[in-house]
């Protein structure tokens, strides 16, 4: 039997009025450990969420440098979230991709480093609605799958969450409906069982895009949903709180 997770995906928001008055409001709601909670605020609020948080609540970051330390302005390295206690990282979210051109080989790369420092990848897979409406959904999140199991090997993924997160439904309040994402679910887990049954029976798959409070219960239902990557719904206390119970 899996363990849901449900994941807080902040992006790019927040202060530290914001999140101390956020964090407050989830310590106190999050009172029961029937599923991981993890939150993922901007890298400069990690030290504050970190020291806010409760023993329930795990913190990871959105994004890391796939290089251990020097000469690169802006970036930060595994070992800084090591050092703040961070357990997760999100890798390859599709405003990674798109807006900051990482390629799957940059994903992979990242993915190896997380794995090799002992903290946890998220990994984000997903397709665009021209690609779902040309009937190409399963050949790329297959193709952004591949690229990681290839230079990684597939025995990283035992150590390693996948997060659905279809791009037509990020932000734009269209949820993929339980079928869809259940759907998608199975054959990204029959894709890992090609490599591994082990593996993919025991492996995490996430859903993101538009889950919130009313739709979450439904989306996890699915059997192959193993949780939740939340966006915006995560910046509210009282429907982050509802969707964790919903898990
Ligand atoms: P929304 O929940 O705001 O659609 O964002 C989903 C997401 O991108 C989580 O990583």
């Amino acid at each position: 039997m899996r363990r849901a997770l449900v994941a807080g995906n902040w992006k790019m928001n927040g202060s530290t009025d914001f999140i101390s008055e956020l964090m407050a409001e989830l310590v106190a709601g999050i009172q029961t450990s029937d599923v991981d909670v993890l939150v993922c605020p901007p890298a400069v609020y990690l030290s504050q969420v970190k020291s806010l948080s409760s023993s329930l609540i795990s913190v990871g970051a959105q994004n890391v440098s796939e290089n251990s330390e020097g000469a690169f302005t802006g970036e930060i390295s595994l070992s800084m979230l090591n050092d703040l206690g961070c357990n997760y990282v999100i890798l390859g979210h599709s405003e990674r991709r798109s807006l900051y051109a990482e390629s799957d080989a940059v994903v992979a790369d990242k993915f190896i480093a997380t794995v090799t420092a002992g903290l946890m990848p998220i990994l984000c897979v997903g397709e665009t609605l021209e690609e779902r409406e040309e009937g190409k959904t399963l050949e790329v999140v297959g193709r952004q799958l591949k690229a990681v199991i290839d230079v990684a090997g597939i025995e990283a993924f035992a150590s390693a969450v996948i997060a659905y997160e279809p791009i037509w439904a990020i932000g734009t309040g269209k949820t993929a409906t339980p079928d869809q994402a259940q759907d998608v679910h199975a054959a990204i887990r029959a894709m890992i069982a090609e490599h591994d049954a082990k593996t993919a029976s025991a492996i995490r798959i996430l859903y993101g895009g538009s889950v919130n409070a009313s739709n979450a219960a439904e989306l996890f239902a699915n059997d192959d949903v193993d949780g939740g990557l939340v966006g915006g719904a995560s910046l509210k206390a009282n429907d982050f709180i509802a969707i964790c119970h919903a898990a």
